[in-house]
């Protein structure tokens, strides 16, 4: 069974068509890396599955649930689903070993001490241990980001969702970020993520899938997509990339 099975969603902000059909679908331990240039509705798919928004059309399927069953529970299904965004959104008053247990305490239910152990555990093994008692403003921004990673996997979730989480990034900071994602893949996460690093789209995906005008133009493993695209549409947009020609 997929972990997720996306059928003909569609999404439109007024007169804005923003998806116009999108079928996919991620097995067990799949990376799959969304491209497209800015507006092609990365985000929109994104959070749609996270019941962000509402889809208009089609159906979403986790685990074989159909989570946009209007009597499906939100907050049932996000428990399920781990998220990071661009602005790693850390509550600067709580430490990090607190913005980590926050939501697997009062969502999960886990208890105080079995939380603590769980995070400390990942903390160690990410190399994050040191900055447990420390509060965010204390951190780079790298560190508030690989934080916010360790805060979306405390729970085991069936799928990572992750949004342009190097983009905030000084280019320096980049690196420990994706190296992360890398240990995730590594540790069997099923993840769809959105990014503009190609080169680590290209290392780190089994499929990529880009994305123009809300409709996913071609997808395939990275050398098919990346080196031999089909679409003419992917050709110009990788195009654009390669000369670095596009500013988000
Ligand atoms: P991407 O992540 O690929 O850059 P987005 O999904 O953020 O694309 O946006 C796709 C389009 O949807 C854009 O034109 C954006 O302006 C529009 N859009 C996204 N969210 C909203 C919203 N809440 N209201 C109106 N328009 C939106
Ligand atoms: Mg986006």
């Amino acid at each position: 069974m997929s972990v997720l099975e996306v059928t003909g969603v569609r999404k439109s902000f007024g007169d804005h068509v923003v998806l116009d059909g999108i079928d996919l679908s991620l097995d067990k331990h799949e990376v799959v890396v969304l491209i497209g240039a800015s507006g092609s509705g990365k985000s929109t798919l994104l959070r749609t599955i996270n019941l962000i928004e509402q889809v208009d059309d089609g159906q979403i399927l986790l685990g074989g649930d159909d989570i946009t069953d209007p009597l499906a529970d939100p907050d049932a299904v996000r428990a399920r689903i781990g998220v990071v965004f661009q602005h790693f959104n850390l509550f600067p008053h709580l430490r990090v070993i607190e913005n980590i247990t926050l939501a697997a305490r009062r969502v999960h239910g886990i208890p105080k001490d079995a939380a603590r152990a769980r995070a400390m555990e990942l903390l160690e093994t990410l190399g994050l241990a040191a900055k447990a008692r420390e509060y965010p403003d204390r951190l780079s921004g790298g560190q508030q980001q690989r934080v916010a990673i360790v805060r979306a996997i405390m729970t085991d979730p069936e799928l990572l969702l992750l949004d342009e989480i190097t983009s905030a990034l000084d280019p320096q900071l980049v690196g420990e970020v994706l190296d992360l994602v890398r240990t995730l893949k590594v540790r069997g996460s099923t993840m769809l993520m959105a990014t503009h690093e190609m080169s680590f789209a290209r290392e780190v995906a089994d499929r990529i899938v880009f994305m123009q005008g809300g409709r996913i133009v071609e997808q395939g493993a990275p050398r098919e997509l990346l080196d031999h695209p089909q679409h003419p549409e992917t050709i110009r947009f990788l195009e654009r990339e390669r000369r670095g020609g596009e500013v988000v």
